[in-house]
């Protein structure tokens, strides 16, 4: 039976996702001393970016979580629950969770992020594997192992075993990262821990419906990233688009059905099932469609961030999925709930550029004031964002441990198990 767990007390700022938005949200709420619930279906904070790297065994699942609680252990009057929000009641000001209790709440920031689209491709949710959660990037890393150790044993049996294909959809900034951190892996990892498996014996290919990579980058950065894999040996399919996916094939148009035996969807996010569900107002991308202050209309005291939001751009489209946005977002509309009967102040979102990473020592930067790197001095940029913006001091150890460990050894990441 559910009952009201907080309304006794007088309700503060229910906040739900604990991800880049929410927790940008919480601070700000937390320093003005207001009393917060956060709320999120999971433990800790993941930090999406990285995720491609915990799939390649770059880094261990700890290294990119953060626990949720020992993120707010110093905030005093802010509260987690880990739960899923699954219904809203906007005119009674109430939140239920999925373990059957309701949160009151008199202010409160909607940051539940986005989920993997598979456009509804046949199969491919069944057999693909997204690139969104930690779970997703485990996923991927046991698969990965457990092929490689199959193909590594038919290998030592037989002069002319299957070869293993590893095919990643989608030529965005996370399927460029895939596909390069694959390529390295297979490079300088199988050679010396699968000695029966030819490098020639595997490939990594890359399925894109455009004509080009990374569609958000200046065009010479673009070029460069494609120059940069295919020199890693990544097949491009460019203006190839998935049909289906089936356990063992991928059918592409043109092209046909490819043999695959791990199929990495990276082809876009959605934000679309959430709110349809708690019966939101949605843009036409599905996102929550916001005021301009990034409230919901007609009820001043809910706020959309993030992912979760089509959050207005200044030319009158949305702002990109990133992370800056979302911590941007979070961070005003936790200042437009600490003051409330103000006139509502615009959300505008400062552009601070966008990155991708290729491989060792090969990167994109695009940079405010159309600055634009490409290569060491991208890589080097890229990494030490990275670190910057990870959560937790020992993450950031662990991390530049690791990294350095790779770059000096030429690959060598955390020891992998691979559980099927
Ligand atoms: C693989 C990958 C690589 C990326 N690389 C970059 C990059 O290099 N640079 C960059 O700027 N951006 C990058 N992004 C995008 C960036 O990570 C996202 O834009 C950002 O995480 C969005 O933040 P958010 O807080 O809106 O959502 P999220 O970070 O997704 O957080 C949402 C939170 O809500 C929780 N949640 C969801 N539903 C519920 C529910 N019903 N109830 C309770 N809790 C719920 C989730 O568990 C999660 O913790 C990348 C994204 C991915 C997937």
């Amino acid at each position: 039976m559910s009952h009201r767990a907080n309304a006794d007390q007088g309700a503060g700022v229910v906040v739900v996702g604990a991800g880049f938005a929410g927790i940008a949200a919480v601070g700000v709420l937390a320093r003005a001393g207001r009393r917060v619930t956060l709320v999120d279906r999971h433990g800790y904070h993941t930090f999406q970016p990285l995720l491609y790297q915990v799939a390649t065994a770059a880094l261990n699942p700890g290294d990119v979580a953060f626990s949720a609680r020992r993120l707010l252990r110093h905030a005093s009057g802010v509260e987690f629950r880990q739960a899923a929000l699954i219904g809203l009641r906007l005119d009674e000001r109430v939140a239920a969770l999925d373990d059957g209790t309701e949160l009151a709440y008199d202010g409160l920031v909607l940051a539940t992020g986005a989920a993997t689209n598979f456009f509804g491709v046949p199969g491919a949710a069944e057999h693909a594997v997204g690139m969104y959660t930690l779970d997703d990037a485990d996923r991927v890393r046991d698969r990965l192992f457990a092929l490689l150790e199959q193909a590594d044993r038919q290998a030592a049996g037989a002069p002319s075993p299957t070869p293993v294909r590893l095919v990643v959809v989608g030529g965005g900034a996370t399927g460029v990262e895939m596909a390069g951190a694959l390529a390295e892996l297979l490079d300088a990892v199988v050679p010396r821990d699968f000695r029966h498996l030819e490098r020639d014996a595997t490939e990594v290919v890359l399925v894109e419906a455009r004509d080009a990579l990374l569609g958000a980058f200046a065009p010479q950065l673009r070029d460069y990233a494609r120059a940069e894999l295919a020199r890693r040996g990544v097949r491009l399919r460019f203006d190839t688009t998935v049909r289906s996916v089936t356990a063992t094939h991928v059918v592409v148009e043109p092209g046909g059905a490819l043999d695959a035996g791990l199929v990495v969807w990276a082809a876009g996010v959605s934000a679309r099932e959430l709110p349809a569900r708690l019966g939101l107002p949605q843009a036409g991308s599905g996102r929550v469609q916001v005021l301009p202050n990034l409230s919901l209309p007609g009820h001043p005291e809910v706020f959309a961030v993030g992912d979760v939001a089509a959050l207005p751009a200044r030319d009158g489209g949305t702002v990109a999925q990133l992370a800056q946005p979302a911590i941007q977002s979070g961070r005003h509309a936790a200042e437009e709930l600490l003051r409330p009967g103000g006139p509502p102040r615009p959300f505008r979102y400062r552009d601070r550029g966008a990155m991708a990473t290729i491989g060792r020592r090969a990167a994109v930067a695009e940079l405010p004031a159309r600055v634009r790197l490409t290569g060491t001095p991208a890589w080097l940029a890229w990494c030490g964002l990275h670190l910057v913006t990870l959560l937790g001091a020992r993450n950031r150890l662990s991390v530049l441990v690791n990294w350095t460990w790779q770059y000096l050894s030429w690959r060598s990441g955390p020891n992998v198990v691979a559980r099927d």
